[in-house]
């Protein structure tokens, strides 16, 4: 078993590498390894969290869980996901083992070669596009003009277009490529956002041209896919790992209930927010890019207090974050009985380096969401940011009958 194979369990290699491996799920299950643990840990933070990470820190190094245990966990984590058997917990799991994946992939292109002949277990863009039989389809796009080079993924949603970076388009990161028009179509939505429709595509002998970043979104699609094909599946009934896991699947499902249907405050007093999403705001109206971490930990708390994605984007205005990487990302964290994704909790928000403990106020809740439902309960009065805007909707309308009237007389 190699630390590739553990970073990207749903890669075909990983997949027989579990098969050819001398150690039997059941058997790991019964004797509670530390990859049932990882694998709890997996699922729980890919429903609550939207990823996939190890708490105990990055893997390879940092993590509490070595290459086995963190290989094995992804097999027993479909297995938790099938007893779970939820649609939406399915559909969030798939979306959050992509995401983590895409976050490592990301980083791992990052890698310069150098590192990269010296460290097997980074992958290079064409091994995932071999990986998703994708590398006839898509081609370096080298008509465009060179240094619009590789840029971050902005505000953590669908990139749209590729960011400054120091790669142009030629040499190993491309800024541009082209990809065939029916991968297109099956990995991407018109749902990301206009600039995603093929109309609003610059369409050349039947493919599709796109950024880096939207190369990788696209390919995030994909990894989804694949996690979540063959999902739920059913346990053979005499193997016994039903049974067995039976307590976890229990406290899965607890804890989902528990945070997916509490009433949000619904009120939005950003004087009342916790230090953690004043300071990202703030960061963000610097004009400064957030990280996918960060973007994640404000999305969450704001669809968490009970913003719809116009009110987020209203919000979010005059900041770094885009409007289309928005809606994406709050639409994906809220469902139609509200957000099913609480922000993280204050400890993984520490981990992230976001969370200071201002004020010891880690004392006063778990997590920013309970830090201000207690902030909004004790305060003597709270303004909500909503009823100014409505004000100032009021106010623009009539400005704009006054004038028509005024035009008309
Ligand atoms: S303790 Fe929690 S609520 Fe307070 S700043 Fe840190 S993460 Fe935010």
């Amino acid at each position: 078993m190699d630390a590739l194979d553990a970073k990207y369990p749903f890669f075909a290699s990983a997949r027989e590498a579990v098969a050819a491996a001398a150690v039997s799920l059941p058997e790991l299950v019964a004797a509670d390894a530390p990859a049932v643990e990882r694998a709890r840990e997996r699922v729980e933070r890919a429903l609550l969290e939207g990823t996939v990470a190890s708490e105990s820190g990055a893997f390879p190094g940092e993590s509490a869980y070595d290459t086995q245990a963190e290989l094995l966990s992804y097999p027993i984590a479909r297995i938790l996901v099938s007893l779970l058997d939820s649609d939406p917990a399915i559909e969030k799991y798939a979306a959050a083992e992509a995401a983590t994946a895409m976050e490592r992939v990301r980083r791992d292109l990052e890698t310069d070669d150098e590192l990269r002949s010296v460290s097997s277990a980074t992958v290079a863009l064409d091994d995932l596009l071999a990986e998703f039989e994708l590398a006839d389809a898509v081609r370096p796009d080298l008509t465009s003009p060179a240094g619009a080079g590789r840029g971050a993924a902005g505000s953590g949603g669908r990139a749209a277009g590729g960011g400054a970076g120091a790669a142009g388009n030629t040499g190993r990161d491309p800024a541009h490529y082209r990809i065939d028009v029916g991968p297109y179509l099956r990995l991407t939505s018109p749902e990301w956002g206009d600039s995603w429709r093929l109309v609003n595509r610059a369409l050349a002998d039947g493919a599709v041209r796109v950024s880096r970043e939207e190369l990788l979104a696209a390919l995030e699609a994909a990894v989804a896919e694949r996690v979540a094909e063959g999902l739920p599946f059913e346990l053979a009934a005499d193997e016994g790992i039903g049974e067995a896991l039976e307590s976890r699947v229990a406290d899965l499902r607890r804890l989902l209930s528990e945070r997916t249907y509490t009433e949000p405050p619904d009120v939005v007093a950003p004087a009342l927010f916790p230090p953690c999403m004043t300071n990202l705001i703030e960061k963000a109206e610097r004009d400064v890019e957030l990280s996918a971490a960060e973007s994640f930990a404000l999305m969450a708390f704001l669809v968490g207090i009970g913003m719809t994605p116009d009110e987020v984007v209203a919000f979010c205005t005059d900041t770094s974050l885009d409007a289309e990487g928005i809606r994406y990302q709050t639409e994906y964290l809220t469902d139609e009985r509200g957000t099913q994704y609480p922000p993280p909790t204050c400890e993984t928000l520490a981990n992230y380096g976001i969370c200071h403990n201002e004020d010891d106020h880690m004392q006063v809740a778990a997590d920013p969401l309970s830090y201000y439902e207690k902030r909004v309960a004790a305060a003597d009065e709270v303004t909500d940011w909503r009823a100014g805007r409505e004000t100032e909707a009021t106010d623009e309308a009539e400005a704009t009958d006054e004038a028509d009237e005024t035009s008309e007389a």
